[in-house]
């Protein structure tokens, strides 16, 4: 389903990204893990074309970028849609109800009439617990209502694949559960999902996969008992001691 080879990213002189591989099944839940400042993010956006990497190819379903070469605008957003990305502040639209943030990329960035994306828009908040919330504004939800949102608008473009950054670590502990219950019943539906998350507990109860990284490389990977319980790495075996 997504196939990453060779993957490098620089600001100026910084190297963030040193040379990522990474192959994700169909229906796999990979959750990224390691220092602050060790390139999650940017990982993340590189997949969502909101980062244009400096080498390497990136292949989500039939499409393939290779970005050695020059690519266009045209096909960067191609790309883009095939990933939908929650972010760790939500950034819904403030002037925008549930329904109508919900409603944008359809409308928007996929050009579909207002009258037919309606009914699916309003599934999709019904999907997160928020049927009864679909005109309230973001000022009017709880954070963890808004990362709900969050989620149904980044489902409402048919991703071929769900990226979330760090989607938990801005709410207040309370909220936290909603939202990952609502990521686990799409892990359990068959979404295909790249998390980043200082979550244990979900990446041990929903992860397919962890991959550890440090310094722009993937130190290590495995299954998450593999990784958290027989961590390979001093630096692996370091990150989850100041964690847990
Ligand atoms: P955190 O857990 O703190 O979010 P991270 O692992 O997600 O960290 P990134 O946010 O990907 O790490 O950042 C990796 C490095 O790249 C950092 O040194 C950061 O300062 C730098 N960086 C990220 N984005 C940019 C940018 N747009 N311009 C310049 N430097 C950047």
């Amino acid at each position: 389903m997504i196939s990453i080879k060779g993957l490098k990213k620089r600001f100026d002189d910084l190297e963030v990204l040193k040379g990522m591989d990474v192959k994700v099944k169909k229906g796999e839940v990979i959750v990224l893990i390691g220092p602050s400042g060790s390139g999650k993010t940017t990982f993340l956006r590189c997949l969502n074309a909101l980062e244009t990497p400096n080498e390497g190819s990136v292949s989500i379903g039939d499409m393939t970028v290779d970005f050695s070469e020059k690519v266009s605008t045209a096909e960067l957003l191609k790309f883009r849609r095939r990933t939908g990305m929650v972010f760790q502040t939500y950034n819904l639209f403030p002037h925008m109800t549930a329904l109508e943030n919900v409603m944008e990329g359809p409308v928007v960035v996929q050009g579909k009439k207002k009258a037919d994306v309606r009914a699916n828009a309003i599934r999709l908040l019904e999907k997160v617990g928020l049927g009864d919330k679909i005109d309230y504004y973001p000022f009017q939800l709880s954070g963890g209502q808004q990362q709900r949102v969050g989620i149904a608008r980044a489902l409402a473009i048919e991703p071929q694949v769900m990226l979330f950054d760090e989607p938990t670590s801005a709410l207040d502990p309370e909220l936290v559960g909603e939202v990952l219950r609502v990521m686990k019943d799409l892990a359990e539906e068959g979404m295909t999902m790249v998390v980043v998350t200082h979550e244990m507990r979900f990446a041990k109860e929903a992860a397919d996969k962890v991959i550890f990284m440090d310094g722009g490389y993937i130190l290590e990977e495995g299954t998450p008992q593999e990784v958290f319980e027989n961590p390979k790495h001093d630096r692996t075996r370091q990150f989850l001691n100041l964690i847990r």
